[in-house]
């Protein structure tokens, strides 16, 4: 049976799996994210995960990376991985584990993951968003995932939702990263995100509702899938106030009726949208389109 090697870069941590062209997680490893600020040591700890899991049958490499990075994953940049400031992540993986790579941005992997086997299968419109450490998007329009300029597109994580807020660490203030991440939500509180009251989870909740609410509105659609250990950690009480915050501000007639919904996939989301981003270069069909 024909797999691929799927990797996921995190803040946190770094996810390796062997997937099927059907979807399915074969395998799977992970490692901590080492925090130094020395660029090999990330990488020694992502090509650790893969070793653990892969049988060298794989036809290719899939990897969704935090952002931002330029087109194809040549040079990434993730804003919280210090030690690697445009990384030449594509070709340094293209060498250690001989086998062609393809990168993406880590929501947008999501976004085709949750298109292709998740709680956004067979929709045609809709925004992926990844609420943990840091907060991230992926937008499929038309039924094709938006690439954009330098393939960020759908990094809903710099929009701003509150004018006076926050710094962000993209420089800007008030960026959604900066209110409703859990690196965010830790720095407000002083204690991790896990331990956020019930107002917290529903402040963060109102945060995400605001930003889908003109995503929305901007680019007529009506689905939002949020995976990511915050969102879904935090559960009803987060999606019941974004869904709050996204009816009262998305009021154009073709945006009311949008939904908020937690991913399908889970925690296996991150590594079958790695697996989706290589299967999708070697011209599998993943979403509606056949793209
Ligand atoms: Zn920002």
């Amino acid at each position: 049976v024909e797999t691929v090697l799927a990797l996921d870069v995190g803040g946190t941590k770094m996810a390796a799996g062997v997937v099927g062209a059907d979807g399915r997680l074969l395998a799977r490893a992970t490692r901590p994210t080492p925090d130094a600020p020395d660029g090999e040591a990330v990488l020694a700890a992502l090509l650790d995960a893969a070793a653990e899991v892969r049988t060298g049958e794989e036809v290719a490499c899939g990897v969704g990376s935090g952002g931002p990075m330029t087109a194809g994953g040549e040079l990434v940049s993730p804003l919280n991985i210090a030690g690697w400031r445009s990384f030449p992540l594509r070709a340094r993986l293209a060498d250690a584990l001989g086998v062609a790579v393809h990168v993406d941005n880590d929501a947008k992997a999501l976004a085709l993951a949750e298109g292709w086997r998740g709680a956004a299968r067979g929709e045609r419109d809709f925004l992926a968003m990844v609420v943990s450490t840091g907060v991230g998007g992926g937008l499929v329009l038309d039924g094709r995932l938006l690439d954009g300029g330098d393939g960020n597109a759908g990094h809903i994580g710099h929009l701003v939702v509150e004018p006076d807020g926050r710094r962000c660490a993209c420089g800007g203030r008030g960026c959604l990263e900066a209110e409703a991440s859990g690196t965010a939500i830790a720095a407000r509180t002083g204690a991790p995100a896990s331990a956020a009251s019930v107002e917290e989870r529903r402040r963060a909740g109102r945060m995400v509702g605001r930003a889908v609410g003109s995503t929305a509105a901007l680019l007529d659609l009506r689905l939002a899938v949020v995976a990511g250990s915050v969102a879904l950690g935090f559960g009803d009480d987060f999606f019941a106030a974004a869904q709050d915050e996204l009816e009262r501000t998305a009021r154009i007639s073709f945006a009311r009726g949008a939904v908020i919904r937690p991913a399908g996939l889970g925690d296996e989301g991150p590594l079958v949208g790695a697996s989706a981003v290589a299967w999708r270069a070697l011209g599998h069909a993943i979403l509606v389109t056949g793209t």
